[in-house]
């Protein structure tokens, strides 16, 4: 469901969301709040493009054999989301789509072997580097939706939901209650986002989940 090309194209889908949910942001909007407690949405567009960095990194290491962590920290990839917030929106902006300009450049000229070179990623799963692409697709997409300037989970593309909830049913593996509702409330539901109408099985209203930490 979720092959390499689809997750290619998820990556640049995204990344287009997110350039069309900052393009009209004047600097007093761009310093308010995201969907994510405590993030403006400077915090979320400066993580995308320290987010751009570390993805390029991981192909770095499958590209050489050398090791090279997505983070040098969890400190430093903190207190650069914190400095990012701190710019002026145009500067973050620039960074956004240098970052992704160059994640793009690196993505395309992976070759078959390098996409299958084994990497490890900030939460210590060992996976083919080929899994990156469907990493970066998850962090654009879903943070198009926390820049709350309209994008909803509803404008995602529904192979993507779909791939998205499968994801996270099977790392959260036994701690989800079963729960029905829309196909795109119900995977803003499961990754811990604002989210309408998705109850338990008896009808009530369905058990509150604590956020996601994979994005
Ligand atoms: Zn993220």
């Amino acid at each position: 469901m979720r092959d390499l090309p689809t997750a290619l194209a998820w990556v640049a889908e995204g990344t287009a969301l997110c350039r069309r949910a900052v393009a009209g942001l004047d600097e007093a909007a761009y310093g308010e709040p995201s969907l994510l407690p405590g993030w403006s949405r400077k915090h979320v567009v400066a993580h995308l493009a320290g987010n751009a960095e570390a993805i390029g990194n991981l192909l770095r290491w499958a590209r050489t054999g050398e090791p090279t962590p997505m983070y040098s920290s969890p400190e430093q990839r903190t207190a650069d989301i914190e400095a990012g917030a701190k710019l002026p929106g145009a500067r973050v902006t620039t960074w956004f789509e240098r970052s992704a300009r160059a994640l793009d450049g690196a993505l395309a000229s992976m070759t078959d072997e390098q996409w299958r070179a084994e990497v490890v990623t900030a939460q210590g799963r060992t996976v083919p580097a080929s899994e990156t692409a469907w990493m970066r697709s998850r962090e654009v997409m879903v943070h198009a939706v926390d820049l709350d300037t309209g994008i909803s989970f509803a404008d995602l593309p529904p192979e993507f939901l779909s791939a998205l909830r499968e994801d996270i049913l099977t790392k959260r593996a036994g701690t989800v209650p079963r729960i029905d509702g829309d196909p795109a409330e119900v995977t803003a539901y499961l990754a811990g986002r604002p989210y309408k109408g998705v109850t338990a099985e008896d009808g009530s209203p369905a058990e509150w989940l604590p956020p996601w930490r994979e994005l």
